[in-house]
């Protein structure tokens, strides 16, 4: 698709408690391992709940498995009387190589404002660890035909004021929210134009380096039988895959197409 080391990233939500985690993590690794599949090729990471995170680190430690891992939410703050919140610090500690942030769900039923959103950022490259920026629009942007801006803005409002390096750390991932769980995907060529739209603007914000060092996901209804052309586009370096990252099989199969 680029010359970015694509990623694939499975999101389960608030799926799976520590003994199903333990047990996908390595039926994913044995499917990957009996299919040959180059790591170096291909990033593949999981994004469990909270919970799950360190039985997660200890089965990856344990088999050295190439699996990278990371959370789905973090806190702005580093520590203190915030209860029931979860530090950047923390999950670094627990070996997570990526955060997401701002992904629709968390919008939705937890209102988050873009400031937040930028100080999540912060505190998760500071940490050491790569934020993964979810951006999309809803169905009455694409109406009024305004997605590419209103993604593209997502991206540039919470970014401009990092600097080069940091910018260089971002992973963005492209997700219109009506392609969420739905089961209707955007077609491959309108996730390029929003992935080229993205990356024009981060050229223009900070340099050409720092855009062509930004992988750009999809995400929205990926599976096995859509992969592949979405991935043939040249600015789409890989998926945030939500359902069909349940299924150790399919998801794994996901991974081997990219
Ligand atoms: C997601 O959770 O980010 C996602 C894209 O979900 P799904 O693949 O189920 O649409």
């Amino acid at each position: 698709a680029s010359v970015r080391t694509p990623l694939v990233v499975g999101n389960w939500k608030m799926n799976f408690d520590h003994l199903e985690a333990t047990y996908f993590v390595q039926k994913l690794a044995w499917l990957l391992r009996d299919a040959h599949f180059d790591y170096k090729r291909c990033e593949v990471a999981l994004m469990p709940s909270f919970t799950s995170l360190r039985s997660v680190q200890v089965l990856v430690d344990a088999d050295r498995l190439n699996i990278k891992y990371g959370a789905q939410n973090v806190s702005v703050t580093n520590q203190g009387a915030f209860t029931g919140d979860v530090s950047a610090d923390m999950l670094a500690r627990l070996g997570c190589s990526y955060v997401l942030i701002g992904h629709s769900e968390r919008r939705k039923y937890h209102p988050v404002d873009d400031a937040n959103i930028v100080d999540q950022v912060r505190a998760v490259l500071t940490a050491g660890m790569r934020p993964i920026l979810c951006v999309g629009e809803g169905l009455e942007e694409r109406r009024e035909g305004i997605e590419l801006e209103y993604a593209v803005s997502q991206v540039h409002d919470v970014t401009r004021d990092l600097s080069d390096d940091q910018a260089s750390q971002l992973i963005v991932a492209y997700e219109p929210v009506w392609a969420i769980g739905t089961g209707m995907v955007a077609t491959p060529s309108s996730a390029q134009d929003a992935a080229k739209a993205i990356r024009e603007d981060l050229a223009q914000t900070f340099n050409n380096h720092v855009a062509q060092a930004v992988r750009i996901l999809y995400g929205g209804s990926v599976s096995s039988k859509n992969a592949v052309e979405t991935l043939d586009q040249n600015d789409v370096d890989g998926f945030l895959v939500g359902g069909a990252a349940l299924d150790a099989d399919e998801f794994s199969l996901i991974c081997r197409l990219a």
